[in-house]
């Protein structure tokens, strides 16, 4: 039980802790996390990664995100993990094969780039808000 109190302590980082964006990370993550637990939220379907404490869109190009149980990130006809690329400003998710270049068609990617899609959304909402760009309609 101190084990597990312990491990949870070392995992918040100070200066990850104070930022607002992160807090916004950490919300959707427990909220997911409660969703998921009681079975109300498929893992697949979430927007925030349980493995990576993360957005999805974050760390989806981490080898623990090919899964070929499942099919997510993964092209059947090939064998081999996708590629993913994240388009953080135009909010575009694109899943391509290494070997065959196409989208590798199955409910799982499809699901995958959803997840991907809400986690760029998510993850924006709050950072456009916080982010300290002069408004432009001011100046014009
Ligand atoms: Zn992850
Ligand atoms: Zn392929």
């Amino acid at each position: 039980m101190f084990e597990f109190e312990n491990r949870g302590q070392l995992v918040l980082h100070p200066r990850i802790a104070a930022s607002q964006t992160v807090d916004r990370l950490t919300d959707t993550l427990t909220q997911e996390d409660a969703a998921e637990e009681s079975g109300a939220l498929s893992p697949h379907a979430r927007c925030t990664c349980a493995f990576h404490r993360r957005w999805l869109h974050q760390c989806v190009a981490s080898p623990a995100h090919a899964m070929p149980v499942t099919g997510h990130r993964w092209c059947r006809s090939c064998n081999v993990a996708a590629e993913v690329a994240i388009d953080e400003l135009s909010g575009t998710v694109t899943l391509t094969c290494p070997r065959c270049r196409r989208f590798p068609d199955s409910m799982a990617n499809r699901q995958l780039v959803r997840s991907c899609q809400a986690s760029l959304a998510g993850a924006r909402r709050k950072s456009r808000r916080l982010a300290s760009v002069p408004d432009r309609r001011q100046a014009a």
